[in-house]
C-alpha cells in the first residue's frame, strides 16, 4: 500500500521559504499541509464526475471493499483510488505530492526538495520521474515517445514505473527536432534518425554539429531549427569539426533556445535515456509560461498511465 492510501499526517510541516513563493501554489495553497484536503483534491482530479470508475476497463459500477479497495463489477479488477495512475508511482502522501509540485514549478534542485519535504533523495527523484512522465504522457506525441524508439518504454512495467534504462549506442540514441511556430515550441522525435545519422550527415554532407558535454545539436535541418541528441561516452565526439560561424539556432537568438540553454547546462549529468523527459518538460514549461502550471501538473499526475501496445 502506498503512502498515498494511508492518509498519513505524520510529517512535520515545513514552511516554504521566501525564495519559493507560495503564490505559485495557486489554488491549492490551503492544501499543502492538510493530507485530508490534499487527498480530496487529488480524488476530484482522479474522478472528475465524483464517481469512481475502473482504471482497467472504464466501467462505472464499482463495489467498495474493506480498506480503500474497490472492485469493478464488470472485469472484477480490484484497485485503489490511484491505481494505474502516474501518481501511484512514489511513496508520498497527498500533501507531500502537492508540495513537491510547488517546488518543481519553482525549479528547485532535488537536494532542496528533499530537505524541504524531509524525504530521501531517492524518494524525491522517483516522484520527479513520475511528474516528468506525466508531462510527457500528455504531449500530443506521447504514444510515439513512450516507445522503443526513445527507450522510455523500458521504464514502464505495465502501468508502473518500475523498470529502468536500457543500454544505448550510436545506432539507438534517438534524435529530437526543435521547431518554433509563433509562441509555441515543438520538440519532436525524428523518426528513423539516430546519433549515427547525424555523424554521417556531418562527415558526408557537412551538416554543422555543435557539442557541449554530451549534448550535440545541429544547424537548421529542413523544418527544424535544430536537431539535438544527448549522447554518452561511446560516441566518437572527436570527429566533430569546429566552426567560426554559429549554427542557426544560436545565431537567431531564439527565445526558447535562450530559455532552454540555461537549463540544458544543468543537463550534463543527464543520461541519453532520460533526455526526452527533460526536453518535453522544457517544451511544457515554455508553452505554458504564462499559466499557473501547478494545477495542471496535479491533474496530469492523477491521469491514467496509457496502456502500452
Ligand atoms: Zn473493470
Amino acid at each position: 500500500m502506498s503512502a498515498l492510501n494511508r492518509n498519513s499526517m505524520h510529517k512535520t510541516s515545513h514552511i516554504i521559504p521566501a525564495d519559493c513563493a507560495p503564490d505559485i501554489a495557486g489554488g491549492f495553497d490551503a492544501l499543502l499541509h492538510d493530507d485530508k484536503k490534499a487527498r480530496d483534491y487529488l480524488l476530484e482530479l482522479t474522478w472528475p464526475t465524483g464517481d469512481p470508475f475502473c482504471p482497467r476497463c472504464g466501467h462505472r459500477k464499482v463495489y467498495t471493499l474493506s480498506g480503500e479497495r474497490l472492485r469493478c463489477a464488470s472485469c472484477k479488477y480490484t484497485f485503489q483510488p490511484f491505481s494505474g495512475r502516474w501518481i501511484n508511482n512514489g511513496a508520498l502522501s497527498p500533501s507531500e505530492w502537492l508540495r513537491l509540485i510547488v517546488l518543481f514549478v519553482q525549479e528547485c534542485s532535488v537536494h532542496q526538495m528533499k530537505d524541504q519535504l524531509g524525504l530521501s533523495y531517492n524518494t524525491v527523484y522517483k516522484a520527479l520521474t513520475a511528474i516528468r512522465f506525466a508531462i510527457l504522457g500528455h504531449a500530443l506525441d506521447a504514444r510515439q515517445l513512450i516507445s522503443s524508439a526513445t527507450g522510455l518504454d523500458s521504464y514502464l512495467k505495465g502501468n508502473r514505473l518500475t523498470g529502468g534504462p536500457r543500454d544505448m549506442h550510436m545506432d539507438t540514441i534517438p534524435v529530437y527536432g526543435i521547431l518554433r511556430r509563433d509562441d509555441i515550441v515543438f520538440i519532436d522525435l525524428v523518426p528513423g534518425f539516430q546519433a549515427e545519422t547525424l555523424f554521417h550527415f556531418h562527415m558526408n554532407f557537412h551538416l554543422k554539429l555543435i557539442r557541449t558535454g554530451n549534448l550535440v545539436y545541429t544547424d537548421r535541418y529542413k523544418d527544424y531549427d535544430t536537431l539535438i541528441f544527448c549522447g554518452n561516452d561511446s560516441l566518437p565526439y572527436e570527429i566533430i569539426r569546429r566552426y567560426d560561424e554559429p549554427p542557426h539556432i544560436d545565431a537567431v537568438q531564439d527565445e526558447f533556445w535562450d530559455y532552454a540553454q540555461s537549463r540544458i547546462k544543468k543537463f550534463r549529468g543527464i543520461s541519453c535515456q532520460r533526455f526526452p523527459l527533460y526536453m518535453k518538460e522544457l517544451e511544457f514549461r515554455f508553452n505554458n509560461r504564462d499559466k499557473s502550471i501547478a494545477e495542471m501538473l496535479a491533474a496530469y499526475l492523477c491521469a491514467l498511465v496509457p496502456t502500452q501496445e
